[in-house]
């Protein structure tokens, strides 16, 4: 896995790679998970944290480059997608198997002769059996139908219409398409950090790692019940909801907020808690921010609890909210007037919100 990241940066092909991982490099403030400075010396790390980060959001990034070859004919036959939207020893894997060079190239495969395109098969024993005739029959007529480019080969962009890479087309991908996909409404919130709106992402997918949700994954969890109230089986509905510590957090956060009482019903009212009350747009956003650092603390809280036993402490746990929602919008949203006392009070008009 790491070679091949490594090897296509080397490749050059290249180039879009490195205009992928700098593009996004130098919007580090939004993208504040991709670590540091890319350092000449080891780029594939940082090639490799990034795959594994858009991993992580539920996306393939290699999935979004395709290549289309023209007459140069120098990727890989079998491996890289050029054909279909998989690569061809996915898609014919027992021919695949046969194969002699599984790193032949397309050239090396495919030969534009004076008689017109031939193709150059290289078996370790011949196709036989019907399911490999087949696949081969079908490889065979795919690649006559292809039509190669003129000139060099290319790689292209998929998700945007020019097929040239753009961060905007990445972050709207991460934003809208991945989410809207599960038809969840969830909201990305780009005041508080991404690893915050993937874990309340998660959570409204009840797939946050609570021990009922490990018990339904046959894990075997020898204490299920909630940690911090010690009173029923932690699910992600009575942690984040009916549990007696979230109940006061959510208690504080209407009080403080000046909103609606909270009722926690079923998992996706924890990401539209703002939505239930009026005010401006940024208003709402301000909202969420804090019901996503509640989230955040509630979680951290409660592993606290589970890995080192610690006790949660609700009153510092109201601290933490605040001053995580201070920390985020001081960073984030880069307010001029940003008075703590403003921020404890809920007031926005006097932050300028
Ligand atoms: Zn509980």
């Amino acid at each position: 896995m790491l070679s091949k990241w490594w090897w296509r940066f080397k490749m050059d092909r290249g180039s879009l790679w490195k205009r992928v991982v700098w593009a996004i490099h130098n919007n580090s403030r939004s993208w504040s998970f991709i670590p540091a400075k890319l350092s000449l010396a080891g780029p594939w790390k940082q090639i490799k944290k990034l795959s594994d980060d858009f991993e992580a959001m539920g996306i393939n990034l290699e999935l979004m480059f395709k290549g289309y070859p023209g007459s140069e004919k120098q990727m890989l036959f079998w491996k890289e997608r050029w054909l279909f939207d998989v690569p061809l020893c996915e898609k014919y894997p027992l021919i695949f198997q046969l194969e002699t060079n599984k790193n032949a190239l397309i050239r090396d495969r495919v030969i534009e002769g004076d008689a017109g395109r031939e193709l150059f098969y290289s078996w370790v024993r011949l196709p036989t059996s019907v399911a490999e005739t087949d696949e081969l029959d079908s490889l065979s007529v795919a690649v006559m139908g292809f039509e190669f480019g003129l000139g060099a080969d290319r790689w292209v962009w998929k998700l945007e219409d020019s097929g040239i890479f753009s961060v905007n087309s990445v972050r709207n991908k991460l934003q809208h398409n991945v989410f809207s996909d599960l038809r969840l409404e969830f909201e990305w919130n780009n005041w508080s950090p991404i690893k915050v709106n993937f874990l309340v992402w998660r959570l409204i997918q009840d797939k946050v790692p609570t021990t009922m949700a490990l018990t339904r994954r046959n894990v075997v969890v020898t204490n299920s019940r909630c940690r911090m109230c010690d009173e029923e089986d932690e699910s992600a509905l009575h942690l984040f909801g009916s549990c007696r510590v979230a109940d006061q957090i959510w208690e504080f956060i209407s009080r403080w907020c000046r909103i609606r009482s909270i009722f926690i019903l079923e998992l996706s009212d924890l990401a539209n808690i703002h939505k239930r009350n009026r005010g401006s747009e940024r208003w709402k956003k301000a909202v969420s921010m804090v019901t996503q650092a509640a989230i955040w603390v509630i979680w951290r809280s409660r592993n606290d609890a589970v890995f080192n036993g610690k006790h949660p402490n609700v009153s510092r746990m109201k601290e933490e909210i605040k001053m995580l929602g201070y920390m985020w919008l001081k960073s984030r949203v880069k307010l001029e007037n940003l008075a703590w006392v403003n921020w404890c009070n809920f007031d926005l008009y006097a932050l300028g919100v």
